[in-house]
């Protein structure tokens, strides 16, 4: 029997009826009760120590992993696949998948996309597991692979900050006493801020870093509830109204070191970069509540006469205290909240064999993005798009796709991810918005988003949508984006 591995590194102690075996670092959980069993086993548990062993321990299981998927060692292969990132790349970004690809092994093939292994990885050239399996002519291996790819191509992408799993139920905000009572129930969940900076405590994972505290109703001051009090009403977790509800408010000075005492190791955070390292629904959640919040702090009176704003709806209405005002009657949409809409877009030549990336001079050095630029009033997604590129680049596009969107919450801003067909490719940058725009072939882009271009240039991380827009071009083999 082979045991079941699992990620998990763990300080144990296993004791055995025929061995004692003492280890700090182990990867096994469910491990082998009896030595007969532990012989058959594909795995030894090492004794491992400091953390330079226990790297190298991962190291070994890594690459034992790779050269199981190159010989098409399905049972090893399979006794490893719990302890191992399914996805680890060598040296040159070959994962499992695409070895097994290269050998035409189409049982370990299958058992890795059963394991949700990403079949659009590439590696450093540029080349997915279908493109090795295509180039080395192993067919049943490509029809495997080209399968699953379409499967793929329909899935919707939800970009990172989009993933609000709270049911908003804007019904209930026009309903007062339905507010008040949801405020007052002990299952309702209440994240904090401080002029707007988020109240964070450890996400506990390498890339969940952060994620919200949050606190019950009897943990607040009375003063968060007060009339002038700002407090948000984001939602219900499912859409019963007896679900947790999830308020934010902005807690005064006064009563910041009174609620830190419920989680010493939290914070008040400056929200970029933090939020791009949380757990992706709390991320979402942030981006509902910071942009509500800080509209809500923008725009205090009345934008018609100059009165003060008066706050209903859970804070997503402000309405102007004059009653003569003009704000009352008609159609306006300056009572509710704002979302800029702006554009980005991955540019593709003319002969498709290219993108066109650039460098805004605040960009991160060494970091190349898809242009942008905000839409103007009266203007469509596609015109935004040719404007913005001709503007910044000189060059000209003629057909125009949308891809997916991001709701950027810096403060309000929602982002329309497009592809844009150049129909020319003559660079003319405006130094005014670019440091540097330059088209680049899919070899480069592939390196650039493994990080290993030689000249350490980089696309921005997979939560920003240019990296989804970049990485989906890339992946698309059939280059008909
Ligand atoms: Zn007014
Ligand atoms: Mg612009």
């Amino acid at each position: 029997m082979i045991p079941r591995l699992h990620y998990k590194i763990a300080a144990l102690f296993l004791k055995q009826s025929h061995a004692v075996i003492s280890i700090n670092f182990v990867r096994s959980l469910s491990y082998q009760t009896t030595r007969s069993q532990t012989k058959t086993s594909t795995i030894r548990i090492r004794r491992m120590g400091d953390p330079a062993e226990e790297n190298k321990g991962i190291e070994q299981f890594n690459k034992r992993f790779l050269d199981c998927a190159a010989t098409g060692d399905l049972n090893t292969l399979n006794a490893l696949i719990g302890a191992v990132d399914v996805d680890f790349k060598s040296d040159r970004g070959w994962t499992a998948l695409m070895f097994a690809a290269r050998n035409g092994h189409t049982s370990v093939i299958s058992l890795l996309i059963e394991k949700n292994c990403d079949i659009n990885a590439m590696n450093a050239s540029g080349q997915t597991a279908l493109d090795i399996a295509h180039f080395w002519n192993h067919t049943e291996a490509a029809k495997l692979l080209s399968r699953q790819r379409k499967d793929v191509a329909f899935e919707q992408i939800h970009n990172y900050y989009s993933l609000n799993p709270l049911y908003r139920a804007s019904d209930i905000r026009k309903d007062k006493d339905a507010l008040l009572k949801a405020q007052s129930n002990e299952s309702t969940k209440f994240i904090i801020f401080s002029n707007r900076l988020p109240f964070l405590i450890n996400g506990g994972g390498s890339k969940t870093k952060f994620k919200f505290a949050t606190f019950t109703c009897s943990q607040l001051p009375d003063s968060c509830f007060d009339d002038n009090a700002t407090i948000v009403f984001l939602g219900f977790e499912t859409w019963d109204p007896d679900s947790s509800a999830w308020f934010a408010v902005e807690i005064g000075n006064e009563t910041i070191s009174s609620l830190k005492e419920h989680y010493p190791n939290g914070d008040f955070l400056t929200p970029f970069p933090v939020t791009m390292q949380m757990e992706p629904t709390h991320a979402g959640i942030f981006a509902e509540a910071h942009s509500i919040l800080c509209w809500l702090d923008r725009y205090k009176f009345c934008p018609t006469c100059g009165s003060r704003n008066k706050v209903v709806e859970g804070g997503y209405k402000q309405v102007c205290t004059d009653k003569e005002c003009s704000s009352h009657k008609g159609v306006h949409n300056t009572c509710y909240p704002r979302v800029d809409p702006s554009l980005i877009m991955l540019v593709v030549s003319p002969d498709q064999k290219r993108c066109l990336l650039g460098r805004g001079k605040r960009h991160p050095a060494k970091m190349y993005s898809c242009l942008a630029g905000f839409m103007e009033p009266g203007e469509c997604i596609e015109d935004t798009c040719r404007r913005e590129v001709e503007e910044e680049s000189g060059v000209k596009i003629g057909r125009v796709d949308y891809h997916s969107s991001q709701p950027w919450p810096f403060p309000a801003t929602l982002m329309l991810g497009c592809v844009a067909h150049a129909r020319t490719d003559k660079i003319t940058i405006d130094k005014e918005e670019l440091e540097d725009a330059r088209w680049f072939s899919r070899a480069e882009v592939s390196q650039m988003l493994a990080k290993q271009h030689p000249d350490g240039i980089f696309v921005p991380p997979a939560e920003a949508i240019a990296h989804q827009l970049i990485k989906s071009w890339i992946s698309s083999s059939s280059s008909n984006l």
